[in-house]
C-alpha cells in the first residue's frame, strides 16, 4: 500500500499518514511479539500479517453490529499486514473487561481462584505508561487527570462491555471461553463539530485470553508466549501456529447462519403492518419473506406455505399477523416445529377490543404474542441471534441505544431549572 510519512510507532505496529486522505492513517502490524512492557521481545515471521488479518476481521464484525470503530478497510489480503483506519487522537487508557478471573487480577487478588466468574463483567482501567508498568487507574483519576471526560469514559465502558459480549458470543459458538479482553479508544471530530469516541488500536490475539472448552491448559492466545522464560525457535513456531489457528477461527465470526423470518398475514389489508415488521427486520440485517395465507379461507394453501418455508435452508422464525380471531397464529404454530410470534394488528377501530380479548391462544400453542411490529422483529432477532453473532450484536446495540435514549431523556427532563434555582 502507498504510504505517507511515519506518524507514530508502538511496540508491535507503525502508523503512517494515508497518502490521499488527511482523516486516515495506515496501521502496519509488525512481526514483533513482546511481553513485560517490552522487556522480552522476539520476532515471529508472518505475525504482522496474522495480527492485521485478525484485527480486520474483528473490527468488520463490530462495525457490522453497529459499534463505532476506527477501521475503514484492508488487513485481509493474504500478504497484507496493513489496514486503513480513521485518524483519531488516542486516549491513553487500556480498558480491560473480565468475564472470569485470570492474569493480573489474580496477582492483585490472591484470595480469588483462577476462573472465578464475574457477574456482571468486571471493567478495569490501566493508564498506558510502560515506565510505570501501566498502573491501574480509577474512573475518578481518569477524569481528574483530564484523560477523558465523564461522558467519554461512560461511553468507553459501555462500548468495551458490548465488544466483550459480542466477541464472547462469537467464541462461545466455537466452544471457546473469552476470559478477558483489552481495548483502547480514540476520539475524532464528527461532521457536526463535536467529538466522538471510537474503538481504536487493534484487537488481535495479543488482546485477550481465550480458553477452548474453558480449559486454561488449552489456551490459544499470547499468554502462551508470556509464560515462556526464553522461548526457543521451536516454541516460537508453536506460538505462531496458535496465531494462525486464531486468525482462521475468527474468519467464521461473521458467517451468517442463513436464518430468516417468514411473515404470514391473514389478509392483504395487513400489508402496512407487515411492512413495518419487515423494515425493522431489515434494519437488524435479517432477510424476510411476506406471504398472504388465511387460516379460514385457504387452510390447505396456508399449510403448504408453512411446509415449503420449513423445508428451506436456514433457521426460520414465523411472524403471523392474525385477524380478529388470531386463529392464524394457532394454525401456523400447530403446523411447524419452528418458533412463531403472533403480532396482531390492534387498530383503534371497533376490532381493537375484540383482538385484545382473543390474544389468549388455545392450550398446546406456544406462540409468543407481541403487539408492536418493531418488538416482533426484535423478538425474532433474539431467537436467530443464538446462532448468528452479527444479529446477536445488533440486538445488543439496539437495546443499548434504547437504554441510552431513556437515560438521556431523564437527564434532560430532570435537569436543573433554566434559572438554576431548584424550586424557584
Ligand atoms: P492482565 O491485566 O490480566 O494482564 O490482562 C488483561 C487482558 O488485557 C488480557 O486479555 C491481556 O491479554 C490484555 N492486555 C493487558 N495488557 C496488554 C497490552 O499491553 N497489550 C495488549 N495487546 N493486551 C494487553
Amino acid at each position: 500500500m502507498n504510504k505517507g510519512p511515519e506518524v507514530a510507532r508502538g511496540k508491535t505496529k507503525i502508523l503512517y499518514q494515508h497518502p490521499e486522505r488527511r482523516d486516515a492513517v495506515i496501521v502496519s502490524s509488525q512481526d514483533s511479539i513482546t511481553a513485560g512492557d517490552g522487556a522480552k521481545r522476539n520476532t515471529i515471521k508472518g505475525k504482522g500479517r496474522l495480527a492485521a488479518l485478525t484485527t480486520a476481521r474483528i473490527f468488520r464484525l463490530l462495525n457490522a453490529c453497529g459499534l463505532p470503530t476506527h477501521y475503514l478497510s484492508g488487513g485481509e489480503d493474504e500478504d497484507d499486514n496493513e489496514m486503513v483506519v480513521r485518524r483519531c487522537e488516542m486516549i491513553p487508557i487500556e480498558v480491560v473487561v473480565r468475564g472470569v478471573a485470570a492474569g493480573s487480577y489474580l496477582k492483585r487478588h490472591p484470595e480469588v481462584k483462577e476462573g472465578s466468574v464475574f457477574a456482571p463483567r468486571l471493567v478495569e482501567y490501566f493508564f498506558k505508561d510502560d515506565a510505570r508498568h501501566d498502573p491501574q487507574y480509577t474512573a475518578e483519576q481518569i477524569v481528574a487527570e483530564k484523560l477523558a471526560t465523564p461522558l467519554e469514559l461512560a461511553e468507553m465502558t459501555d462500548v468495551a462491555r458490548l465488544t466483550f459480549e459480542i466477541l464472547s458470543h462469537a467464541w462461545k459458538r466455537q466452544d471457546v471461553l473469552l476470559v478477558d479482553l483489552k481495548v483502547e479508544f480514540g476520539r475524532t471530530a464528527t461532521d457536526a463539530g463535536a467529538t466522538q469516541v471510537l474503538l481504536a488500536d487493534v484487537i488481535d490475539n495479543d488482546s485477550w485470553r481465550i480458553w477452548p472448552a474453558g480449559d486454561p491448559k488449552r489456551m490459544l492466545d499470547k499468554q502462551l508466549y508470556r509464560n515462556m522464560a526464553a522461548p526457543t525457535d521451536s516454541q516460537l513456531g508453536g506460538v505462531k501456529e496458535k496465531y494462525e489457528e486464531v486468525a482462521e477461527r475468527v474468519a467464521h465470526f461473521q458467517k451468517s447462519a442463513g436464518g430468516f423470518v417468514a411473515i404470514i398475514m391473514g389478509s392483504a389489508s395487513d400489508a402496512p403492518h407487515a411492512e413495518r415488521i419487515g423494515k425493522a427486520l431489515s434494519n437488524l440485517g435479517i432477510p424476510n419473506t411476506k406471504h398472504v395465507a388465511s387460516a379460514h379461507k385457504t387452510p390447505v394453501y396456508a399449510l403448504a406455505r408453512v411446509e415449503q418455508t420449513d423445508s428451506a435452508m436456514g433457521h426460520v422464525v414465523y411472524v403471523t399477523i392474525a385477524g380478529r380471531s388470531n386463529a392464524l397464529s394457532a394454525f401456523v404454530d400447530a403446523a411447524t416445529p419452528n418458533p412463531v410470534i403472533a403480532c396482531p394488528v390492534i387498530g383503534t377501530g371497533w376490532g381493537g377490543m375484540e383482538i385484545l380479548s382473543s390474544l389468549q391462544l388455545p392450550s398446546g400453542v406456544a406462540s409468543l404474542v407481541v403487539l408492536e411490529p418493531e418488538n416482533a422483529a426484535l423478538a425474532a432477532a433474539k431467537i436467530l441471534g443464538a446462532d448468528d453473532t452479527v444479529v446477536f450484536g445488533r440486538v445488543l446495540v439496539t437495546q443499548y441505544q434504547s437504554r441510552k435514549n431513556v437515560i438521556e431523556s431523564d437527564a434532560r427532563l430532570s435537569g436543573p431549572p433554566p434559572n438554576g434555582k431548584a424550586g424557584a
